[in-house]
Parts: C-alpha cells; sequence; structure tokens
C-alpha cells in the first residue's frame, strides 16, 4: 500500500490528536506538506492564540467559481469513554478501521487527500478548493474567518460539499441550532423569611415552564416540515444550577437551553419571546422586592440550518456524483449553514456513519472509504470534463 492511499492517509491523521480543547497545528502541518509535495499552495488561518488553524487550498484555475470540499479537523474527547482499541492510533478488525475520527470526519479528509494526485494532474476546466476547519464541534467555531475571505472574492463557489457522515447518501438539509444560557439573579434571606427575598430558581422553574409552552406551539402541525425528525422547530433546557442549602432562600439560579430550529425559523425568536416574558411578568414583581434583582439571558453558541433545494444545481451535481437522487435530512448539525449563508450552496455527503460518530470504537468502513474515493475520481472528471 502507497502512501498517499486514503487508508495509510486515514491512520496518519487519526495519529493526531485533535480534540477541539488542543491544537490541530501538527495536523495542519501535514497536510500543508502533503499539499505541497503534489505542487499545491495552502493558505491558513490562525485563532488568535496562533494554537490552531483552518487551511485553504485551490487546485486548478483560480479565476473561475469551482467546488469547495469541506472537513472539519477537530474531533471530540474520549474522556470516560469505554474504549477497546486505542483511539488515537488505527486498528483494523474485520473490514472496519477504528480510531476517534474515522467517521466523524477523518476519513472524508483522507479520501480527499488520496485524491489530490487525481485532482492535480488533470487540465481542471472548474477547481476544486479543500477547506478544512477547527472548532466545528464547539458550535462551527473555527471556519467563520475563512469563510469571510471566501465570502469576498469575485470567484464565489459554485457548490460546497460537507464530508460529514451519510454513508454517502446525498443530504440536503439540518436544522439549525442556537444554545442560550439563562442568568436570574435573586436576593437571599433566611428560608423561615420566603416572602422577603427572591427566589431564583423559582423564577427559572417559571421560564422554564415558558419554554415549554413555546415548544408546544412551535410543534402545531401548521409549523410542520416532513424531511425533518421530529418534523418541528424544539425547545430543549439541558443544565440548570441554583441554590446552597434548603434553609436559604437561591440567590442565584443559571440554566441552559437550545433551540433546533427547522431551516427558515429564526431561533431567536424565541429567546426574543422569553425576554419579553421575563419583563412584562417575572422582573417587575422580582424588583418590587429588591430592586438589584434581574433575568438575563447570553447566547452561547449558534449555527443556522440549511435546506438547498432538490431543484437546485448544487442538488443536481450531488445526485449524479452519488448516483442517487434520493435526498435525506440529518439530524446533526454541519457547517453547511454558514456556507451557504455566505452564498455558497451546501450539501452533505460523506463516508462512515454518524451512529459511530462520537461514541468509543468509532470506526468507518474500508468499503466507504473505498466508495468515497471513487466518488471524488467522479468528480475529478466532472470538473476536468
Ligand atoms: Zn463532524
Amino acid at each position: 500500500m502507497n502512501d498517499s492511499s486514503s487508508r495509510a492517509l486515514l491512520e496518519k491523521l487519526i495519529g493526531f490528536a485533535t480534540v477541539s480543547r488542543d491544537s490541530n497545528l501538527e495536523m495542519i502541518a501535514f497536510i500543508r506538506d502533503f499539499l505541497e509535495q503534489h505542487g499545491v499552495e495552502s493558505k491558513l488561518f490562525y485563532n488568535d492564540a496562533r494554537t490552531k488553524a483552518n487551511l485553504f487550498a485551490t487546485i486548478g484555475p483560480h479565476d473561475r467559481g469551482g467546488i469547495v470540499l469541506s472537513g472539519h479537523t477537530d474531533v471530540v474527547p474520549v474522556d470516560g469513554q469505554a474504549w477497546t482499541v486505542e483511539p488515537f492510533r488505527m486498528s483494523e478488525h474485520e473490514g472496519r478501521l477504528y480510531g476517534r475520527g474515522a467517521a466523524d470526519m477523518k476519513g472524508f479528509i483522507a479520501s480527499v487527500l488520496a485524491a489530490v494526485p487525481h485532482f492535480a494532474g488533470r487540465d481542471l476546466r472548474l477547481p476544486v478548493h479543500l477547506a478544512f476547519s477547527y472548532d466545528e464541534e464547539v458550535g462551527c467555531l473555527g471556519v467563520r474567518p475563512m469563510l469571510a475571505e471566501l465570502e469576498k472574492r469575485p470567484h464565489k463557489p459554485l457548490l460546497c460539499l460537507i464530508g460529514e457522515p451519510t454513508e454517502l447518501k446525498p443530504v440536503l438539509g439540518h436544522k439549525g441550532k442556537l444554545a442560550m444560557r439563562c442568568h436570574v439573579k435573586g436576593a437571599a434571606c433566611h428560608s423561615a423569611y420566603a416572602p422577603y427575598g427572591v427566589n431564583a430558581i423559582q423564577y427559572a422553574a417559571r421560564l422554564i415552564n415558558r419554554l415549554e409552552v413555546i415548544g408546544e406551539q412551535l410543534a402545531h402541525p401548521q409549523h410542520h416540515d416532513e424531511r425533518f425528525d421530529p418534523p418541528y422547530s424544539t425547545v430543549q433546557t439541558g443544565v440548570i444550577r441554583g441554590g446552597r442549602a434548603l434553609n436559604i432562600v437561591p440567590e442565584e439560579c443559571e440554566f441552559d437551553f437550545e433551540v433546533r430550529a427547522l431551516p427558515g425559523f429564526d431561533a431567536n425568536e424565541v429567546a426574543h419571546h422569553l425576554q419579553d416574558y421575563a419583563e412584562a411578568e417575572l422582573v417587575p414583581r422580582m424588583r418590587a422586592v429588591k430592586p438589584d434583582t434581574g433575568i438575563r439571558l447570553q447566547a452561547l453558541s449558534a449555527y443556522p440550518g440549511l435546506a438547498t433545494s432538490p431543484e437546485s444545481e448544487a442538488a443536481r451535481l450531488l445526485a449524479q456524483l452519488c448516483g442517487s437522487n434520493e435526498f435525506g435530512t440529518v439530524a446533526f448539525g454541519t457547517e453547511g449553514g454558514l456556507f451557504d449563508q455566505a452564498g455558497i450552496p451546501a450539501v452533505v455527503c460523506g463516508p462512515g456513519s454518524m451512529d459511530q460518530g462520537h461514541k468509543p470504537d468509532e470506526f468507518v468502513t474500508v468499503e466507504q472509504l473505498n466508495a468515497c474515493d471513487a466518488m471524488l475520481k467522479r468528480l475529478a472528471d466532472h470538473l476536468a470534463q
């Protein structure tokens, strides 16, 4: 097996422990060197601390739009997971290649790198761009500066293919997400005098109830979009902290909630609605007891949904590449919504399954990796025509 097969490259990539909280620079340097060996120049976009970077590279003519192949270099942690194989050393068993990131999504990046000689060795009519990001797993944060530059280009890419694991099935959409934290500041006192304090937990409970009511409204059949599962936008409270002892009226309570929004629904509406409710109904009552109390909302992270039209040029090309026009959606988010927002239509299709992503003993099958190699060769043919 040669060093530039997708299998050998995946083994190399899994060896870089690029958990989102750590640096990805060793992996980026490896990719940059690999591309350089094939005569392809890379541009790096660093974070402020210069501990992480995005990599962008173009193969083919620079004065035309072309197609972006996009992947994130970071992986989720393995802490507390019961792995039976080494997470950061690839192993093979019964046609499966194991290691953190094998499915999500170093398998795709390995396949893209393995295709570089095919792209570089041909006279491409349209260019292919490689866009490898950091900090995707912590809210699609890293890709944004790279996108800001792409957006300004005179020749915008025609399409972005996000290689998140879909078992190479063509996917045109996913929901967007907004994650928020709500801080409730009450006023403490001895619990025997509870009415003289402002109970932060009880006010938080009212807000959480309100979110549930909003969620029920969003689930109304008139808002359904059957392409998604569940077919409506959802609201969920996932973390709550507050209180010190049963005999103290709690002064502080904070909780985190998220909105999973159908494409086209602005998740911020939920936050605005909650804010209005807090200001109209709750804060005046809190302040009537103690003036320096209140409720504050803070956005933690957000990414937009994606709903590329099945009638679009992007969808037609995707169908051609993966040999199927049975378009689906996925439950997880991708950077695709951000590309779409930047005016670059996005689709999702990559090797492996998200059933394995984020779990112990993550794997991608050799068969999927080979099929992805074949898909990228079809793309090279298409771009050379
Ligand atoms: Zn991913």
